[in-house]
């Protein structure tokens, strides 16, 4: 017979396993609203067109690959056939954007196409790293890096310690955000990189001589890549040492989305996060977790870098000698299960199965 202190530890673990449970199920799932952006809708009446067909609007979906990388610019226009050229094209995007390879403009595939994203092409950066084996002897399960970097690998350089100066545009502002809000938004995404690589990013009121310039801009402004109107492309930046971050000011920023009400929302850490990405010289990654991807939903938050992130950025930078790669590992591993409250669940659920047969049997 079981004694009795057993008894009493083996129905506590089996409270607190339902209790967590219970809790996991009630965690609130994350549902991403199939708006996609403004621009890029009308995409929608392109559904299962394949190859051979002609369907009004395939034209502006070629000029759309073409403007990120995935086919040459049309000289005489783009027509509206379903040629082969396209469907490389259209199979290049699929697995950049790692998306089943299927060549047919299918609903994952257009569902992507019309969600809101970086202005950044996925064709500006030529280099692209495979880590696994060194992943692998680290710890990583040798999960192949997707990172990538701009053309020749800029980066920036200064005698050691490298720091690097940023200032918020104090003119080119959206009037709903407070300049203070803004400017606490920017001091959270650079530590994020900071925390990762021995570069340290010290905020300046002098715009002009700053090395990296952020600011919000409408339409063209100035530097040959107008923005587009809400959704769409929501901001761009430039490899370094050119230093500038710009954002869309027609999107609807977001610095606190559990307060915000829009339902088209943008959050702006995470989109800040990214572009710094870009303005220390990291490409766009294909690892649909990375901040790095190309596409964010509205009201998505992915601030957080990954492995994939911070491998690619150490690969130009180095580490910081304090900064550990394992916490992260263990992170991504849990965002890369179908769900972490139903991973949770699961587990939990594991758990408990294993004390009832031990209960029943004991
Ligand atoms: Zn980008
Ligand atoms: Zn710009």
């Amino acid at each position: 017979m079981l004694p009795c202190r057993s008894c009493i530890l083996l129905l506590g673990l089996l409270l607190s396993c339902l209790h967590v449970a219970a809790a996991a199920r009630a965690a609130p799932v994350s549902v991403h609203r199939p708006d996609g952006g403004a621009t890029w809708h009308s995409f929608k009446q392109l559904l299962d067109a394949r190859r051979g067909s002609r369907v009004a609007g395939l034209g502006e979906l070629k000029r759309y690959l073409a403007r990120f990388g995935y086919m040459p610019k049309s000289e005489h226009g783009p027509t509206d056939a379903f040629d082969e050229h396209l469907e490389v094209a259209v199979r290049r995007y699929q697995s950049m954007l790692s998306l089943p390879v299927t060549g047919q403009l299918d609903s994952p595939t257009l569902d992507r196409i019309m969600a809101p994203r970086c202005g950044v092409g996925d064709d500006d950066h030529g280099v692209s790293v495979s880590l696994s084996a060194s992943t692998a002897s680290r710890g990583g399960g040798g999960a192949v890096s997707r990172f990538t970097f701009f053309k020749g690998e800029p980066r920036w350089t200064q005698p050691d310690p490298l720091v690097l100066t940023y200032a918020i545009s104090p003119t080119a502002t959206v009037d709903y955000l407070p300049p203070e809000a803004v400017r606490a938004v920017f001091r959270r995404a650079f530590a994020r990189w900071a925390r990762v690589i021995p570069v340290g990013f010290v905020e300046t009121d002098d715009y002009n001589a700053a090395d990296i310039r952020a600011g919000f801009y409408v339409g063209s402004h100035g530097d040959g890549i107008p923005f587009d109107g809400p959704l769409g492309v929501l901001g761009h930046a430039f490899s370094p040492k050119n230093g500038r971050l710009h954002l869309d000011a027609a999107e609807r920023w977001a610095v606190d989305m559990d307060a915000e009400t829009v339902h088209s929302a943008i959050d702006l850490e995470s989109v800040a996060t990214h572009e710094i990405g870009h303005v220390l010289g990291l490409g766009h990654s294909s690892s649909p977790k990375a901040v790095m991807y190309p596409s964010l939903r509205p009201r998505e938050k992915k601030a957080d870098l990954t492995v994939d992130d911070v491998e690619g950025v150490q690969w130009l930078y180095g580490s910081n000698p304090g900064f550990s790669l394992s916490s992260l590992y263990a992170q991504d591993a849990a965002s890369m299960s179908p769900g972490r409250s139903s991973w949770l669940g699961g587990s939990v659920s594991f758990v408990c199965a294993v004390l009832v047969i031990l209960a029943t049997h004991l």
